[in-house]
């Protein structure tokens, strides 16, 4: 029993493919985790890293407390079922699964009860003392599950172990596997390319395509709030229907347009409350998803017109295939096209033209370029206009007293709060409209003097109102046209990283020597930083031999991560931002300008030094990060 964690896990072939970006997941202990995406996504590199099969580029596994990395396979207490069982053809069943435990000079008798254990568990008593080719395929998968399970791994690798067996067999070890891993109380990790597979047995799924994770989430929130195109169209079946289009927002309603058959549909304003302010002018185009079941033909004159092609009656459900586009061909390839979903057997006339009422619960909106969802969950503004003047924000009904730090805006304004920018506090009592737990935070939905507003917090409210401020460094402004962007959280610059060796005094055999030492450091603009024992291992070991002496990086830190001292970087102070309860310096380091948290006040020439273990390290050429 194990959990474990993925930290900035990177995997580059040496041939320079990048398989796996920039992985970061923990599992808890128990869990069964389902890696799924379309073939080469990186879902079996990822495996076989966490199995030690393939070497991390960079990153930090655990499993467990213990830094896993450089641990031998046999060491790591997993057990791993491939898709190719390969069983020892002149080997008993039985001593197929004592095999592993056999090599590892288990004792006699703990080996017979653990395989014994197994088999009951897998339903394979009767064969034990058969040959494998006397065993049918899904009994051989078992035989396989049994010899990892004699094992008593803390975590469980599975990689497409279905996918050489046959549709029937497939569904039905698809619930053993389930079954098999409640009665085991394991961490299971499980690869798979059919969505359908991970859905019905993962709790937790991650979608992959490219080597980039697309999203992590249990089934049902996958399959109702897609965070991008890609996952909307993968999961589920039929395939989500998509559409081109524009939105706009009409008083209290959202009209949406599909732009390709002149179709548009009126939703109230409040089912969109979450969706992206600047896709409102009805221009910028979108698109639009919308499963099978959430549109219905109807007979009353409401929602949009298809003409249908043809369906297929499925027995519990008619699949229908239309096209929005009343003129076009069958045949040809469209934009327009769409599959809805009835229920039951149904009829419908080839060529008939139909009503389709939309479920606008779920309509799933797009951005056309970045395929990402512009309806999210947790919405990553609040926008409200206002003005400014003299350090008064006036919007939402109530003034606030904005911090010197913005005492140069005046004018009217657009003002764009992040959910987790809005804090306890004394500025603005609100109502509580109601509270979703999403992914470990709750997102309160506020009533702010009329006006929708999103907060949120690690903790739920229980009471009926909240009092407010907001945290005032993460707001943008557009004041008159001009964009002003929120205080940057990463300061970075370009360097490299150096080696001297230092020859010291060491008792060697009890005798004082002299030792050569090495020292690393981050070499930027000039100055040389201590490198911690941690970060230059790290370094040393994404980057074999002297390679990473000569390799372009790029070190980063948050303005909390560094501090004002006697030794450091030359840096000149340009500005202090005072945002009231917190204090920033805008320096001028070499050519970048850096923001640092700060309790007193400087002026002129200072020097800026990191706190130990804080620095964050990118390798520019592969635009990796190492640390
Ligand atoms: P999946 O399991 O999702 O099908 P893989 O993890 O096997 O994908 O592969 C991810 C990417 O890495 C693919 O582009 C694949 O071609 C590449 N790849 C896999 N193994 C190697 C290797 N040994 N050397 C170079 N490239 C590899």
């Amino acid at each position: 029993m194990a959990n474990l964690s993925l930290k900035h896990i990177y995997k580059v072939y040496p041939n320079g493919t990048k398989a796996v970006n920039d992985f970061n997941m923990t599992i808890d202990d128990k869990e069964f985790v389902v890696l799924v995406g379309p073939s080469g996504c990186g879902k079996s590199t990822t495996l076989r890293m966490i199995a030690g099969l393939e070497e991390i580029t960079t990153g930090e596994l655990k499993i467990g407390d213990s830094i896993v990395n450089d641990m031998e396979p046999k060491e790591r207490d997993i057990a791993m079922v491939f898709q190719n069982y390969a069983l020892y053809p002149h080997m008993t069943i039985y001593e197929n699964i004592a095999f592993g435990l056999q090599m590892r000079h288990v004792d006699k008798d703990e080996i017979d009860r653990r395989v014994k254990e197994a088999a009951k568990t897998l339903g394979i008593t009767d064969y034990l003392y058969k040959k494998p080719k006397e065993m049918s395929g899904g009994q051989r998968q078992r035989v396989a599950l049994g010899r990892a399970i004699v094992r008593e791994p803390k975590v469980m690798l599975l990689d497409e172990p279905l996918s050489n067996l046959d549709a029937k067999l497939r569904t039905q070890m698809r619930s053993e596997i389930v079954k098999l891993h409640k009665k085991l109380a394991t961490t299971f990790i499980y690869v798979t390319h059919d969505q359908v597979e991970a859905m019905t047995m993962g709790t937790r799924i991650v979608v992959m395509k490219d080597g980039f994770i697309k999203q992590i989430d249990t089934p049902k929130n996958l399959y109702k709030y897609p965070e991008n195109k890609f996952v909307a169209g993968f999961i589920g079946t039929p395939q989500m229907n998509f559409f081109n289009g524009v939105i706009e927002k009409k008083e209290n309603d959202l009209i949406i347009t599909f732009t390709d058959s002149n179709n548009s549909i009126k939703v109230p304003f409040d089912l969109m409350m979450k969706v992206k302010s600047e896709y409102l002018d009805g221009k910028k185009p979108i698109i639009i998803g919308i499963r099978a079941e959430d549109l219905k033909p109807t007979k009353a004159e409401t929602g949009i017109k298809v003409r249908v092609s043809h369906t297929e009656e499925l027995g519990t459900e008619t699949l229908i295939y239309a096209d929005m586009n009343l003129e076009n061909d069958d045949f040809a390839e469209a934009n327009t096209k769409v599959i809805l979903k009835d229920t039951g057997f149904k009829e419908y006339e080839t060529d008939g033209i139909y009503n389709v009422k939309i479920n606008e619960l779920g309509i799933h909106l797009f951005d056309k370029e970045t395929e990402i969802s512009i309806l999210p969950r947790i919405p990553e503004f609040n926008t409200y206009s206002g003005s400014i003047n003299n350090c008064n924000l006036e919007a939402l009904n109530t003034s606030f007293k904005l911090p010197k730090a913005l005492e140069s805006l005046n004018g009217l304004c657009e003002v764009k709060i992040p959910p987790r920018a809005i804090l306890a506090g004394n500025d603005l009592i609100c109502k509580v409209k109601g509270s979703e737990f999403i992914n470990g935070k709750y997102l309160i939905n506020l009533d702010a003097n009329g006006y929708n507003m999103y907060a949120l917090r690690d903790e739920d409210v229980k009471e009926e109102t909240l009092s407010i401020t907001f945290d005032y460094k993460l707001l943008s402004f557009n004041v008159a046209g001009k964009e002003y962007k929120p205080m940057p959280l990463i300061n970075g610059i370009a360097g490299t990283f150096v080696m001297h060796e230092v020859k010291e005094e060491a008792l060697i055999n009890g005798k004082a020597k002299k030792k050569k030492v090495p020292y690393y450091s981050l070499a930027i603009d000039n100055t040389l930083l201590p490198a911690s024992a941690l970060t230059a291992k790290k370094m040393c070991l994404a980057l074999p031999g002297r390679e990473v002496f000569n390799t372009p990086f790029r070190y980063e830190w948050s303005p909390y991560d560094l501090e004002i001292a006697d030794t450091g970087l030359d840096a000149e102070v340009l500005d202090i931002i005072d945002y009231g309860k917190e204090k920033f310096l805008k320096l001028a380091i070499a050519s970048e300008v850096f923001f640092v948290k700060t309790n007193k006040e400087y002026s002129g020439k200072v020097k800026v030094r990191p706190m130990p273990e804080s620095t964050s390290v990118v390798e520019l050429k592969r635009n990796i990060r190492i640390v």
